[in-house]
């Protein structure tokens, strides 16, 4: 039979994830499919029980149901439930549904594509500490970075972050704006700067400096007003494709076994999206 994936969501309409996943099949000369579903919230169970029952191999789950899904998975892999959000979702020869999280170490391989692997010693912010930037932390975490710092409009959920990591600081907004240039590393991981978001960056970044590398996750556009300030002063650009289209490879990995080609991939989006 023909293998599908999927892609669920509320809004889903704007996803690139079927685009770039049926390009990866195509290339791979795999005879299978992605498409994207609209999920509403109210409908999550009956959703992944239908889906399960017409014979889904695999599919990626996206706001708002990246934790709500855990309780309808037969089994969660550990990094996930740290995490508390699943992105992607196998359903193993049993038929049993297996949840994942690639958005963290997608994340990371992106930013070490960009700086290599010898910078994990160097301070690291993260402004915000949403559903990405738990998995971004947990995933710094496991690839050896050990200085992370998480400022975030709600104090309390960057504290929570920071004790389920078992390491690291919470500060306040103030404190990040003041102290900026001590992080050699800036993440940032709010939907600030997103198209048609009129949503403002959080914290004053006048104080970054140029031996900084800033990485945004938002990745349309592709130069928010975030990284545009970082390269105006002469600062490392890290944009939020790379991040999505290596959670995505991994995800693939995970459904087919094999890594897709994520340069080729970066290439085509970036154009498109420089054209948009
Ligand atoms: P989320 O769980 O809703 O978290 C949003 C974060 O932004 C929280 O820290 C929240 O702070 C903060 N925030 C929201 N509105 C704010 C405001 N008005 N002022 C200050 N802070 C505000 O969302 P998410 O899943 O982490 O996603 C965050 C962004 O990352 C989105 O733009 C998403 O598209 C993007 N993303 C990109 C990729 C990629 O592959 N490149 C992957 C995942 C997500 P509070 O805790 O105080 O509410």
């Amino acid at each position: 039979m023909k293998k599908w994936f999927a892609v669920i969501g509320d809004p889903i309409a704007q996803s690139k994830s079927p685009e770039m996943h049926n390009k990866w099949l195509e290339i791979e000369g795999i005879d299978a499919t992605y498409i994207p579903i609209l999920v509403k919230p109210e409908d999550l169970e009956k959703a992944i029980q239908s889906l399960s029952l017409l014979g889904v191999s695999g599919f990626n789950v996206t706001i708002p149901h990246k934790t709500a899904i855990i309780p309808y998975l037969d089994e969660v892999d550990e990094t996930a439930r740290e995490m508390g959000a699943v992105n992607t979702v196998v359903r193993l020869s049993n038929g049993k549904l297996k949840g994942y999280n690639t958005d963290g170490d997608g994340f990371v391989r992106s930013l070490e594509d960009k700086i290599g692997i010898q910078k994990r010693h160097l301070p690291v912010l993260i402004i915000g500490a949403g559903g990405a930037a738990r998995g971004i932390a947990f995933s710094l975490k496991k690839h050896g970075y050990q200085n992370i710092t998480v400022t975030n409009r709600t104090r309390s959920k960057a504290e929570e972050l920071i004790a389920d990591l078992g390491t690291g600081n919470a500060i306040e907004y103030d404190e990040a704006s003041d102290t900026l240039a001590q992080y050699k590393i800036l993440i940032q991981t709010t939907p600030a700067g997103m198209k048609y978001s009129d949503l403002h960056l959080p914290i004053s970044i006048d104080r970054m400096s140029k031996e900084t590398i800033a990485a945004d996750i938002v990745y349309n556009p592709l130069m928010t007003p975030f990284l545009k300030h970082a390269h105006n002063i002469g600062a490392t650009v890290v944009t939020g494709l790379g991040m999505f289209v290596h959670q995505g490879a991994i995800a693939f990995e995970h459904w087919l076994g094999q890594y897709p080609n994520t340069n080729l991939m970066i290439e085509k989006l970036t154009s498109q999206l420089e054209s948009e």
